[in-house]
This record gives C-alpha cells, sequence and structure tokens, in this order.
C-alpha cells in the first residue's frame, strides 16, 4: 500500500529544532517514508489523502506504562505510593486472571491510539496477552514480563517469572515486522533480592536484550535501600550489572548528582512521569540536571491507576510548565526540549532509531492534529502549540508502520464495542 499527506502542514526535526513546512507532501511506501517536500511527488500512490488544516507530526511515545491498570483508574486516589501500591493496588493485582488483562490491553489501546499514541513500552503480568492485543492493534510496543523476588535465598531456577520472560523474549522479540520488541525488567531494587537481580541481569546482557525498571521513585525508596545494603538504588543496580545490558528507568525522581554520574556512565535513559510524580507525591525530578549532563530523557504515563490515564498530551503540558514553576524559571525547560522527550527521545530509549522524526527512510509512524480547533488557533509557535494547547482528543488521524490505524473518530483495527463489553465483563469479574 502507498499513500500520500496532501497540502499538509508537516512538523520536521534538524538540528535548529522544529519548523513547519506549509502545505507539504509526505509520502509512504510500505512501512516507510519515502517523501518529504513542498511539491507533489512524480512518483504515483495508491491512494491521497487531503490533510489541509492538518499538522502532520511524529507518533507519541509512551515509554513507561502499566496498561492494564486501567482495570483500577481511579483507585486509590490520595495515597502515597508505598500505601497505593501495597495496600490497595497488590491485592487487587492478585485476583487478576488472563482474560482482565486480554481485554484491559485491548481497552488501553483505544484510548492510546486516539490520543495519538504509536509506541510504547509496558511492564505488566500476562505480558502474552498484551503481545496478542500489540498485534491485532498494529501499534509499536516493547514488552516485558517483570521479575520480582521477595525471597533471598530464591534460585533462577525457582522463579517462574525469569522462565517466562525468557519464554516471552524466544517467542514474540522481533515479532511482526519488529513491532514487537521483548525486553528485560526488574520491577525495582525493593521487590527485588540481590541473587535474583544479578542473575537475571547477566541473562538480559548474554541476551543483548534491553531492561526496564522503576528507579528511585520517592526519597523513601532511597533512604530505605541505603538502609538494607548501604547504597543508592542506583549504585545497587550498577553493583547487580543491570546497567551492562540498555536500561530504561523509570522516575529517577529521588537521585543525587553521585547517581546521575552512574546514570551517564552507563547511559541509562530516563523516563520522566510527570503527572505520576506529582498524584502520588513523589516530588520533582531533576530533568533539567539530567538534560544537561547528557542523560536521555523521555516521558510516559506510567498506570492509568496512578495518572488517571494514558494521554501524553497531559505529560507533555506538565514537563513543559512544572519544572519552570517549581524552579522560579520560565526557561527552565523548552518546548523543543519537550517535544524530543516524548518523539526521538523515546524512539532511542526503545532502541528503535528508525522512528521519531518524520523523514525520507524512517517508518511511518505519525499522527495528524486537527487545526480547526476553537484552542488551536491562531498558530505563532507550533511546539508551543503541542505541548500547551494541544489535547489528546485532537488526534484525527494515528498511522503505525504505514498502516491507518484510527482515522476522524473510527478504530480500523480494533472493534470498539467488543472490546468495551470484555472490558465491563472483566470489572465484573474482577470487583464481585
Ligand atoms: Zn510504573
Amino acid at each position: 500500500m502507498s499513500i500520500l499527506l496532501e497540502h499538509a502542514e508537516l512538523l520536521l526535526r534538524d538540528a535548529a529544532g522544529y519548523r513547519t513546512l506549509h502545505d507539504g507532501y509526505l509520502g509512504i511506501r510500505g512501512s516507510v517514508i519515502d517523501y518529504v517536500g513542498e511539491s507533489a511527488p512524480e512518483a504515483p500512490y495508491a491512494r491521497r489523502l487531503d490533510m489541509r488544516g492538518k499538522l502532520v507530526m511524529p507518533g507519541l511515545i509512551n515509554c513507561h506504562s502499566h496498561i492494564p491498570m486501567v482495570l483500577m483508574r481511579g483507585i486509590g486516589s490520595g495515597l502515597g505510593l508505598h500505601e497505593w501500591l501495597f495496600e490497595t493496588i497488590f491485592p487487587i493485582e492478585d485476583r487478576l486472571v488472563r482474560e482482565d488483562v486480554a481485554a484491559a490491553s485491548r481497552f488501553a489501546l483505544l484510548e492510546m491510539i486516539a490520543g495519538g499514541t504509536t509506541s510504547f513500552s509496558d511492564m505488566y503480568f500476562f505480558p502474552d496477552e498484551t503481545v496478542r492485543a500489540v498485534a491485532e492493534a498494529g501499534v509499536r510496543a516493547n514488552l516485558n514480563r517483570c521479575v520480582q523476588c521477595f525471597d533471598e535465598n530464591q534460585t533462577v531456577e525457582e522463579n517462574h517469572q525469569i522462565k517466562e520472560s525468557l519464554a516471552l523474549f524466544e517467542q514474540y522479540h522481533g515479532a511482526e515486522n519488529d513491532r514487537i520488541r521483548i525486553d528485560f525488567s526488574i520491577h525495582a531494587e525493593y521487590t527485588c533480592k540481590p541473587r535474583i537481580a544479578r542473575a537475571y541481569s547477566a541473562l538480559c546482557a548474554e541476551r543483548g536484550a534491553r531492561m526496564h525498571l522503576h528507579l528511585s521513585e520517592t526519597e523513601r525508596e532511597v533512604r530505605e535501600c541505603i538502609e538494607r545494603y548501604g547504597v543508592t538504588p542506583v549504585a545497587w543496580f550498577e553493583q547487580m550489572g543491570t546497567f551492562d545490558s540498555p536500561t530504561a528507568a523509570a522516575h529517577c525522581v529521588a537521585v543525587s548528582a553521585e547517581d546521575r554520574a552512574i546514570l551517564r556512565a552507563h547511559h541509562v535513559s530516563v523516563i520522566h512521569n510527570p503527572t505520576s510524580n506529582l498524584k502520588l507525591g513523589s516530588g520533582f525530578a531533576p530533568v533539567r540536571e539530567m538534560l544537561d549532563e547528557g542523560i536521555n530523557v523521555a516521558l510516559g504515563t506510567d498506570g492509568a491507576a496512578s495518572n488517571n490515564n494514558l494521554n501524553l498530551f497531559e505529560e507533555m503540558h506538565l514537563a513543559a510548565i512544572m519544572h519552570d514553576g517549581y524552579h522560579r524559571d520560565p526557561t527552565l525547560i523548552s518546548d523543543t526540549e519537550v517535544l524530543d522527550m516524548a518523539t526521538v527521545n523515546g524512539a532511542k530509549l526503545q532502541g528503535r532509531d528508525d522512528v521519531g522524526v518524520l523523514a525520507v527512510g524512517k517508518k511511518a509512524d505519525l499522527i495528524a492534529i486537527d487545526l480547526s480547533r476553537p484552542h488551536l488557533y491562531p498558530v505563532f509557535d507550533t511546539p508551543a502549540l503541542l505541548t500547551c494547547s494541544a489535547q489528546a482528543g485532537d488526534v484525527c488521524m494515528t498511522m503505525v508502520d504505514g498502516k491507518i490505524l484510527y482515522e476522524n473518530g473510527e478504530f480500523l483495527t480494533l472493534d470498539a464495542e467488543k472490546i468495551k463489553a470484555q472490558m465491563r465483563a472483566a470489572l465484573a469479574r474482577l470487583y464481585a
């Protein structure tokens, strides 16, 4: 299939930053962008789409989520991380069955696709169900089976999550034209023991896989780790050999200058989760410092139970303004930096250098924004418009791998009504 987008406002990224190509043309052949220009290409395209009044930009990348947690949207509101997780969320998760995750994954994908997310990195139970949902929906994802361990004498052979993680990697890594990749994952320092963390990190490095963690989300987490091991969670994971693999670390709110030096030395990417950090009262990650130090910072929503949605436009908005307000400096984080976090930096974190910008040779993962909405006019500064005015509901088209998944309110790969019915059934079972 070949598609030509005509008369679009195209958001392009070059060394100088973002610029908009007015009345531009973008051609897609198969899964790849094969033309970007200000005049119509000579080559023929099977389908031509008039994109007048629409801004076409790279799809957004949600680098830290637990998408089946839409099952718990709004539960435990008002609690801090520890009470929220151990006393509210874990008991519900103990009751989860495979069908719940299958239904909730598809339900969450409706929200994400309609909101302009084209790729995400997820950490949850029954990930093979999420793999199937992603395959069906047509989005891109780095998925994993996260490992936990509460017994310091447990061996690798006794840890069934490691077994599942390895099997998932063998079966699905690179599936669906490489749309699906399988990462390794340790849930967090406080939910794992050294013996398992060390052995599993070695298994990850042996396979050349990537690692996804929760890291230094709160001051309490750091304090308790120092009490247990005499080092911060960042130093602990370094000792475990975890950072020998390309690592994505969610949160990094409570990281010292020494911690950040370790992250930088090992090229660890950080996922900034503004809403989750504010909602759970975790604090303000030192994003300016991390960017200045050359650490790759991407964006995530975290799960819908601590957000309470999967809307990356809200994350961009908060990332653009919260640090400025907190530090009383309106120049602290630029809109360009925020757009990078939601696109190219996320692509880098996922190990996917073929997405994140609109350019010839890149995968056609892109979205269109309907500029006819009153809150998107006038357009003086496109990056500012996207970070501080645009809403997820302004997305009118979502394309991944050259295939349109969502267009003018219609889902083209998922049966929304059937999925809503399955979600209702899962909720009835879970909260019976
Ligand atoms: Zn999380």
